[in-house]
């Protein structure tokens, strides 16, 4: 799968002009801080901030536009035990384990979880998306306790 050119703040703007959207100041300013988060992106994370920098800004505004960049492909959603967080595109390929008493969070490349999606394509010829939700269990450290 090819990985797709990081898109930044601008190209964004454009994509969803392009689709015919208003960009009002809100839309702006949540786009802007999606784009500047660095790693995993939590809806209740960005609501937070822009609330902090834009009072009076509706938290369901900061979850539509999140979920408008996933349907124009700036977004990919992950399911973590924390709930469901956003990577940029292309940051996405990789697999999480997820410590579910420490809430460790850790990642397989897309390469290491290769074999496991290969065992699982044996069954039957399933393609499976590990990506797409977290492996939960036990990290090392809590294993060991
Ligand atoms: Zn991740
Ligand atoms: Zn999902
Ligand atoms: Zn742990």
């Amino acid at each position: 799968m090819p990985t797709p050119a990081p898109l930044d703040y601008t190209d964004v703007l454009a994509l969803l002009r392009e689709r015919g959207l208003r960009m009002t100041p809100q839309r702006r300013a949540i786009v802007s801080e999606v784009m500047r988060t660095k790693g995993h992106i939590a809806p209740a994370a960005i609501a937070r901030t822009i609330e902090g920098e834009m009072p009076g800004v509706n938290p369901s505004t900061v979850y539509r536009t999140i979920a408008l960049l996933e349907e124009v492909g700036v977004l990919q959603h992950s399911h973590l035990e924390s709930g469901a967080e956003y990577h940029k595109t292309d940051e996405a390929q990789h697999v999480h384990l997820t410590c579910h008493r420490c809430g460790r969070d850790d990642a397989l490349s897309i390469d290491e979880a290769a074999k496991l999606g290969r065992l699982i394509h044996q069954h039957g010829g399933f393609v499976a998306d590990l990506t797409h939700f977290a492996i939960t269990g036990l990290c090392k450290d809590c294993a060991a306790a």
